[in-house]
């Protein structure tokens, strides 16, 4: 007999539509209950409720609970794999805090839904069913926690959101999904080359994130400078620039020693230090900044956040992020 540990969290997944308005919200009773029996004969799942929270809700602290739990349940070894139902809007950022928190000795996998459970076309239980198939699936280990919904498995590094409505929103810009789930079958076709895992006790750092823009000047960095700022991401435009009126502001925030990491506002490809005008990534780096190639601006921010909380100074942080 198998045996899962199934951790609701919230979310759409979660969630009924008000038939009188067309709301949708969270119901009394986690609609998913009455399924989890359903999935795999010789099959023991032990469902847990650990919040019940819109994903919009979640916090680093939110992450850090899940964290905990899911390091209890690795020191019970009972499990095979774990199952995390999440909001949508933010799943992918949970899941990277869980990949660079957790060394897991099975397989976390997270999923959620675009609809909820009583809409037309559900997304819910098909995507719980195959995230528990993956979560048992031996060639799931080793590839850091997962993402599963519409049939495709993600890992959390480099997956996102990328539809505010449609079922086939998570995708993996420039590398594509690590495997598929097709009728019962598992199949893995990529893996990670490197995994990292960092201890975590806290999750208190305050890392804000800003988006640049044609134009873009000094104000949202000014602004920055009257808060308890520890780190500060950017998605910057294209390969990693920024306009030079935002100069200024980014200097200021750099002799404050607080990291600066860059990544960038494409949607595909990598954030580098290519060019050398004033605001070209090559000035940026002169000027102090670190360079998260890979990473979108939220996944940045959630590693700055952990790396942070290990007490690294900014040149630690920049060999790590350059991974
Ligand atoms: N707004 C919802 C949430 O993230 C969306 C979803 O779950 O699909 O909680």
């Amino acid at each position: 007999m198998k045996r899962i540990l199934l951790l609701h969290t919230g979310g759409t997944i979660s969630m009924s539509t008000d038939q009188r308005t067309g709301a949708v919200k969270p119901s009394d009773e986690h609609p998913l209950h009455q399924y989890s029996h359903l999935f795999e004969e010789n099959l023991e799942i032990n469902e847990e409720d650990i919040f019940q929270l819109p994903s919009p809700h979640v916090t680093p602290h939110d992450m850090l609970s899940l964290q905990k739990r899911l390091m209890q349940a690795a020191e019970e070894n009972i499990y095979d794999g774990a199952v995390i139902t999440h909001g949508t809007d933010t799943l992918e950022e949970t899941a990277y805090f869980l990949d660079l928190t957790l060394d897991s000795p099975f397989p976390v996998v997270l999923t959620g839904a675009m609809r909820p459970i009583d809409e037309l076309g559900s997304d819910g239980v098909r995507n719980l069913q195959n995230a528990i198939w993956t979560s048992l699936s031996p060639d799931a280990r080793d590839k850091g926690v997962l993402v599963v919904l519409n049939e495709e498995i993600h890992t959390a590094r480099y997956v996102t959101k990328t539809h505010t409505t449609n079922v086939a929103t998570f995708r993996t810009p420039t590398f594509g999904p690590i495997g598929i789930v097709s009728k019962h079958e598992v199949r893995f076709f990529q893996k990670l080359i490197f995994n990292e895992t960092y201890p975590i006790k806290k999750a208190d750092k305050n890392v804000c994130m800003l988006k640049s823009y044609a134009g873009m000047d000094s104000t949202l960095f000014d602004a920055l400078l009257s808060t308890d700022l520890d780190g500060l991401v950017i998605e910057a435009l294209g390969a990693g620039n920024l306009p030079p009126a935002a100069l200024p502001g980014l200097k200021k925030i750099l002799e404050k020693n607080i990291p600066v990491v860059i990544t960038s506002r494409a949607f595909n490809g990598i954030a580098q230090d290519i060019y050398a005008y004033t605001g070209g990534g090559k000035h940026l780096k002169e000027l102090g900044v670190i360079f998260a190639p890979g990473l979108s601006g939220p996944k940045a921010r959630i590693k700055l956040l952990i790396l942070l909380e290990q007490a690294f100074d900014n040149k630690q942080i920049d060999l790590i992020f350059k991974k």
